[in-house]
């Protein structure tokens, strides 16, 4: 058993409410929410962060992103969003399995801390 929190979501070791599902990515809510919409989309492959990902996954890099654009406005978020990934401790990474978080719902100040 792999000892990635998200990897076993992946594979319905933890459970976690889904809200988008393909062949080679996952969404569902974070635990813990930041905002009243907060949603983290997931490689199903695992990536310490996007550090680790190279030219060969950019096609996988796309796809997140534009299923993000897509799935966005049926999340609640047709106002506004933000996407993020924090990559490195430094940045406030705690799971080390590449994610976007996209957060909405409520005004986002900028910069973020
Ligand atoms: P990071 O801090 O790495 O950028 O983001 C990790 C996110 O994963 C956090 O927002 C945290 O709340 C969320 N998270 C951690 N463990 C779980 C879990 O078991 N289930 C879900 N749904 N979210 C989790
Ligand atoms: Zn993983």
């Amino acid at each position: 058993m792999s000892d990635c929190i998200f990897c076993q979501i992946i594979a319905g070791q933890i459970p976690s409410v889904k809200v988008y599902e393909d062949e080679r990515i996952l969404a569902f809510r974070d635990v813990n929410p930041a905002a009243p919409v907060h949603v983290l989309f997931i490689p199903k492959r695992h990536f310490a962060n996007l550090g680790e990902m190279t030219p060969a996954d950019q096609e996988l890099l796309g796809h997140l992103l534009n299923v993000i654009g897509r799935e966005a406005p049926g999340l609640g978020l047709a106002d506004g969003y933000r996407v993020v990934s924090n990559c490195g401790e430094p940045a406030g990474q705690t799971v080390g399995h590449m994610h976007f978080h996209v957060l909405g719902g409520r005004d986002l100040l900028w910069p973020p801390g």
